[in-house]
């Protein structure tokens, strides 16, 4: 059984008519799943209320200023606006973020506890949110706050991130860069937004790994890199948990960018990282093409099954 964690409150992040981050995304993901040929396979599981976990809001703080944690509360109160031109914020957002970010942490512990793959499935993504501010979608940085949470666990003492999104995870890399016990490794597209990632940014302690790949990269100019740099740098670092910021729009038919994966190239990302571990925690980033999306997922999960 491969736990997934999702919950409908996450449809609540409401980003207005004809933006590519919406909750339809997840309603394609969802649908794909249950009716995989593997579907009874799926544990689902709703997130635990943040109400009933007293530690996230001081986990936040270990990520964000609380100017912003603020200012993102007081947008959402006063019936929403925009953090950036990219980034709206709903009435729900905040409380639906904060759900969110519950969502991962309750990743981590199952990982943790049963030492096998779990999916988060939750909206908004996270690995362009700054400490200071939200931009590219995102709110809260999911993935560097599921680490921070993970190093508090026994026998936790490394937790690595790698970033398949298309796109530089500009926040998790600039939340984490500091940390010895954290590293961070993204494959991207570059040029492209955000502009970050160069592969001179190496971390305060060598804990950072970049690899930018030119527009129209396909599989054949991925796999050498993964294989040459990628995982054996996560290798060597031997974590204690693998953080996936698991997003999806480096597919062909994705608009937002210009790479050519095909879904089934996820699966053999998937075979990589399970090479290294099996407490992987999957976490849902960027994917906009309906089809191509949920069928990436689908290769996710079912390798992990
Ligand atoms: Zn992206």
């Amino acid at each position: 059984m491969l736990p997934v964690i999702y919950s409908d409150e996450f449809l609540n992040h409401k980003t207005g008519n004809y933006h590519p981050e919406n909750p339809e995304r997840l309603i394609a993901i969802v649908t794909a799943l249950k009716e995989a040929t593997f579907a009874e396979k799926i544990a689902w599981r709703e997130p635990t209320p943040v109400a009933d976990k007293p530690s996230l809001m001081s986990l936040l703080l270990q990520a964000h200023s609380p100017a912003y944690v603020r200012k993102l509360g007081e947008i959402a109160a006063s019936g929403g606006g925009y953090l950036d031109g990219d980034t709206p914020v709903s009435a729900n957002s905040y409380d639906v973020a904060l759900l969110a970010v519950s969502a991962w942490l309750d990743g981590v512990d199952v990982v943790l506890t049963t030492e096998n793959p779990a999916f988060v499935l939750a909206r908004p993504p996270g690995h362009h949110a700054e400490s200071d501010a939200g931009m590219g979608f995102c709110l809260f940085s999911n993935a560097a706050i599921a680490a921070f949470y993970a190093l508090e666990q026994p026998d936790v003492e490394r937790v690595a991130i790698l970033d398949w999104d298309v796109h530089h995870g500009n926040g998790t890399q600039a939340i984490v860069e500091d940390q010895p016990q954290i590293a961070y490794c993204s494959l991207h597209q570059y040029p492209c937004y955000p502009g970050t990632g160069k592969a001179s940014e190496r971390g305060y302690h060598n804990n950072v790994l970049n690899v930018p790949l030119p527009p129209g990269s396909d599989i054949t100019a991925y796999r050498p890199l993964l294989e040459s740099k990628i995982f054996p740098f996560l290798q060597n670092f031997q974590p204690d948990l693998l953080i996936v910021s698991a997003g999806y729009d480096a597919n062909a038919a994705d608009p937002l960018a210009s790479m050519n994966l095909l879904p089934e190239d996820y699966g053999l990302f998937t075979d990589y990282c399970l090479g290294i571990t099996r407490k992987i925690l999957f976490g849902l980033e960027g994917g906009y093409d309906f089809s191509s999306l949920s069928q990436s997922v689908l290769a996710t999960i079912e390798r992990c099954l």
